[in-house]
């Protein structure tokens, strides 16, 4: 019987395990609607979980859904009406091309610039990739 809450604080050390920071979740955009604009209100927060900059992200945003934007505060202000799947989706694949590292798939990267090229340097496994 006493082995009962030994059990316990078993089960809670491997719950805690698995959120060692070993998955990384995609941040999820809000979106707001003013007039015939759209804004992404927690736009900083994201740039930030990537640990890159609010314009590298807003540009390539702006690109991706062709249409002109800009940064307020921690706000991003997109001229036009876009869906919040569709923001999502840009931001998804941001990630996918700007976070994480194709060798090993975790997001612990860095862009650097090597010989005028923009590498994505992942700290984790140490692996090169032009981007
Ligand atoms: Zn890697």
């Amino acid at each position: 019987m006493t082995n009962y809450d030994e059990l316990l604080d078993q089960g809670m050390e491997e719950a805690e395990d698995l959120g060692d920071g070993e998955r990384f979740e995609v941040p999820v955009a809000d979106t707001r609607k003013e007039g015939s604009k759209t804004i992404i209100p927690n736009f900083s927060d994201i740039a930030s979980k990537f640990g890159r900059k609010e314009k590298h992200l807003s540009k390539y945003i702006q690109n991706e859904l062709g249409t002109a934007g800009h940064i307020e505060g921690d706000e991003l202000i997109l001229n036009g009406e876009f869906r919040r799947g569709s923001i999502q989706a840009k931001i998804q694949q941001y990630a996918e091309e700007y976070v994480f590292c194709p060798e090993c798939s975790r997001p612990d990267t860095k862009i650097v610039k090597e010989k005028g090229v923009e590498m994505l340097k992942c700290q984790a496994c140490g692996a090169r990739t032009p981007i």
